[in-house]
């Protein structure tokens, strides 16, 4: 008698990381404490960034005040750095995917907890401002609640117990090593969401490395499929961004035969680290020429390595002139894919023209059709 092993072991539960997970924590970390080391007459360099996240808050502070060596305790620190993000926790948003995700396992009673390695007051806090989490939540376990934090298993075997249900049936989502190390020694499937850019491979013992909430696929899980994607695309919440049209690389055409209408990311960077990078569409209007369907990628093009993070817009239109200086605006409307490298530049090229296929087809469709007539593509 021969034994059938499933493939993949299935889960029913889901446990939640918070900060960088569902909100977008790091923007702030950064910014507090950049103003925080000035009153030390140091300057924040970034390189703590990658260290610190995941980790417990007495954790972190120890880290900065050793690099940076400043005069305090950790615990000075963190007394004098905590009423700096307390003041900011009413606007911190959800990263992309976030209320999507919550409500989709919410209405199909997959349970959920969160498990952060925060004082449990500090999350309910953060937690508050957004609508409807509280009570999706079946349990809620903080770091101040276990002996240890992440990476060890305590908050994550907390949580289950919590639920009800045994470790195996859960799956954790996680953006930080620390937290994916505890998923792991809690000996559920960890699927990680890097926070911070170009990390993924930090976290190479997850069971699956996605670059947004976008790119969750609950059925590999066993869990209920997301119904909201539509002739491969992603329907998102719409936004815009214009300005004149920049000179790029001078990469689009000669070297892919696919020109990119580049904007300057001056005044956008917080616009374009709000956004996943992958790949997206929507309406491009031109002052002078109209209105026209549109496919571009964001992100750091990692077939080229760059290092700052751009959009790179495809007008999907015979133009028979360049239109540089021009005023250029756009409203992006759906999601096609997240960012990848490819082994040739064959294959990319092959993959931009799959994309403005899937692109030029969905934007006949009413849900993103309607948003060519948004205001923003008539108010230049
Ligand atoms: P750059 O690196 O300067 O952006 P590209 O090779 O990507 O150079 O070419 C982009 C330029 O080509 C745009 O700024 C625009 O002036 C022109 N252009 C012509 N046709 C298109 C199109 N269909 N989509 C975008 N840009 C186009
Ligand atoms: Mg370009």
């Amino acid at each position: 008698m021969s034994v059938v092993k499933p493939l993949k072991k299935l889960v029913s539960c889901v446990i939640l990381d918070l900060d960088g997970t569902l909100i977008n924590t790091d923007g702030i970390v950064t910014d507090i404490l950049k103003v925080f080391l000035v009153n030390y007459g140091k300057q924040w360099d970034g390189r703590e960034a990658h260290k610190i996240v995941g980790k417990t808050p007495v954790e972190a502070a120890a880290m900065v005040v050793e690099d940076y060596d400043i005069p305090v305790t950790k615990e000075e620190f963190l007394s004098q750095i905590t009423p700096m993000f307390s003041e900011r926790w009413s606007n911190i948003k959800a990263l992309p995917g976030a209320n999507r995700l919550i409500n989709h396992f919410k209405s199909h009673g997959v349970l959920m907890a969160l498990a952060s390695n925060s004082p449990k007051s500090n999350i309910e806090k953060k937690i508050s401002y957004h609508k409807g989490w509280r009570d999706s939540f079946s349990a809620i376990v903080g770091g101040d609640e276990v002996t240890a934090g992440k990476p060890n298993p305590e908050i994550f075997l907390e949580a289950a117990k919590r639920l009800g249900v045994h470790p195996s049936s859960c799956l954790v989502i996680e953006d930080s090593l620390p937290g994916v190390t505890a998923g792991k020694a809690a000996e559920m499937d960890v699927v990680a969401v890097p926070s911070l850019p170009k990390q993924s491979h930090l976290c190479s013992s997850a069971d699956e490395v996605i670059n947004s909430l976008l790119d969750l696929h609950p059925e590999k899980w066993g869990l209920p499929a997301f119904q909201d994607w539509v002739e491969g695309t992603l329907p998102i919440e719409t936004w815009h961004i214009g300005g004149p049209v920049t000179r790029g690389f001078g990469r689009g055409s000669k070297v892919l035969g696919i020109p990119t209408a580049n904007l300057s990311t001056d005044g956008y960077s917080d616009v374009l680290s709000e956004h996943p990078s992958g790949v997206y569409f929507g309406w491009a209007a031109l002052s002078t020429r109209g209105i026209y369907k549109m496919v571009m990628s964001i992100g750091w093009n990692p077939y080229f390595n760059n290092t700052e993070k751009t959009i790179e817009p495809w007008l999907l239109h015979d133009f028979n002139e360049d239109f540089y200086g021009e005023e250029l605006h756009l409203v992006i409307v759906g999601y096609i894919r997240p960012e990848a490298n490819f082994p040739s530049l064959e294959s990319l090229i092959a993959k931009i023209h799959e994309d403005r296929r899937i692109a030029e087809k969905a934007l006949e469709l009413p849900i993103y059709s309607k948003h060519k007539g948004d205001p923003y593509m008539y108010n230049l």
